[in-house]
């Protein structure tokens, strides 16, 4: 009997590649990446480090489980809408409204008349409906981009009059004046920082203001002897009103007091006001222009609104959020305490560790100082990292040296996921917890 070569059993690449689980790989990866994945098995089973039997599974192994490098991370920090993680996680309808707009779609297309229809309608008609008192809507790529075009649109070449106690700085060096001053309209600060009067505005106005501008100053607090005027006020003065709500709340809530939102301001007499789409709103990344009609229609048509114009994805998750479940950051504003402290305590107890008060953030620039009472479950100091580089990465929250585990913004279904990935850190066995809990747990080094 002869032996026979291994390597001559080595499937070849088409072989391979014939095979219906490959069919899929291409599909999900590419040819180009799947043929590396087999040359590169092939490449083992011929220097003998696998067997021939075993080039399939070795090439199957080495295709990445992602075709994105984006991470998704469980959100342990309290904070509800956190920019550095994404802000806002959309609603399970608005995933899978992305979904189905990914391919082919009647964005702006007529499928009764066959003839091209307003981009976006459905998404504007939602919009018009969740806030009455808006005579129109126009949606772009963000909030920031609203502004932009807001200011450009009513007032390039003229000048924008704005409270000096409102012309802040947003986050990641977007400062207002900076933004203004790039629109080609030139800024006209009235008033203090801690103080501005109605008369402060109105000495200002005259017959080169292009419009008002009002800015919720999101993400700080003026305490003490300050003085501002409000939309109502404002509306007076005979030139159009422009109030920067930033978070995107469209109703009052009853929970966050100080924060405006966009029905009141319009009825207050705003012409227009310009919002995120993903802060309080909980929808994708987008920037709401809500207000009179034939204001809207002008930034509408303003050539910079085609530069700024959304795409199809943010078009349908937007309106799925509109017309959908409340979305997850609006549910985890409202979490019911007991609940959280509930699923908390049973985390805590699993991994014999103790449960803490936290004041949790609403975050992304919203009602500042605005603490949200809730627990977390305390681990040791210096789990953070290791928790980060866990798979899923919890992302907890490092205050004063101690490392909290806050459930606000973890789906519930995810607990089990959460508690394994602890467990991994603490290096907790199962069933170690709960009863016992005598300081079995040992943070993992580094
Ligand atoms: C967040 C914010 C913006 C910017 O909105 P983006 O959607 O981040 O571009 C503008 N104005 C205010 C008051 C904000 O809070």
């Amino acid at each position: 009997m002869s032996q026979v070569d291994p390597r001559r059993l080595i499937p070849r690449t088409d072989a391979v590649l014939a095979l219906p689980a490959f069919a899929e790989a291409v599909a999900r990866h590419g040819s180009a990446a799947v043929k590396a994945a087999v040359t590169r098995a092939q490449q083992q089973a011929r220097t003998g480090e696998i067997g021939p039997d075993e080039v399939v599974a070795a090439a199957l192994a080495h295709l990445p489980a992602r075709t994105t490098s984006l991470r998704p991370v469980l959100n342990a920090t309290g904070v509800v809408v956190h920019t550095n993680l994404g802000r806002a996680p959309l609603s399970r309808a608005a995933v899978e409204a992305v979904a189905a707009a990914a391919g082919y779609v009647d964005v702006e297309f007529d499928l009764v008349t066959g003839a091209r229809a307003r981009r976006g309608r459905a998404t504007l008609a939602a919009l018009r409906e969740a806030v009455p008192a808006a005579g129109d809507a126009l949606v772009v790529n963000n909030g920031a981009a609203a502004l932009v075009l807001a200011t450009t649109a009513l007032a390039a070449g003229r000048e924008v009059v704005v409270s000096r106690g409102e012309l802040v700085e947003i986050g990641d060096g977007f400062r207002l004046p900076d933004l203004i001053a790039s629109t080609g309209a030139r800024l006209r600060e009235v008033g203090t920082t801690n103080r501005t009067s109605l008369a402060d505005y109105r000495d200002a106005v005259g017959p080169d203001t292009g419009c008002i501008l009002k800015v919720h100053p999101s993400n700080f607090r003026i305490q003490g002897f300050t003085s501002a005027v409000d939309v109502r006020e404002l509306a007076t003065l005979g030139a159009p009103v422009v109030m920067d709500i930033g978070s995107g709340l469209l109703r009052p809530d009853p929970l966050l007091p100080d924060e405006p939102d966009a029905a009141s301001a319009l009825e207050a007499g705003a012409a227009i006001v310009t919002a995120s789409g993903d802060k309080l709103l909980g929808g994708p990344q987008a920037g709401l222009v809500l207000g009179d009609a034939e204001v809207v229609e002008r930034l509408r048509r303003h050539p910079l609104a085609r530069a700024l114009r959304v795409d199809k994805l943010t078009l349908a998750a937007l309106e799925a959020t509109l017309r959908g479940p409340v979305p997850p950051v609006v549910a985890d504003l409202h979490a019911d305490p007991a609940v959280l402290r509930a699923r908390t305590e049973r985390l805590a107890a699993a991994l014999g560790r103790g449960v803490v008060e936290v004041a949790g953030a609403v975050g992304g620039g919203a009602a500042p100082g605005m603490p949200l009472p809730g627990v977390a479950v305390e681990l040791p100091p210096g789990c953070a990292e290791a928790l980060r580089l866990g798979e899923p990465p919890v992302i907890a929250r490092v205050e004063r040296g101690r490392c909290l585990v806050d459930l606000r913004c973890i789906p519930a279904e995810a607990d089990d996921v959460l508690e394994v990935a602890l467990r991994a850190v603490l290096r907790v066995d199962p069933g170690d917890g709960g009863d016992g809990g005598d300081g079995v747990a040992q943070v993992a080094e580094g």
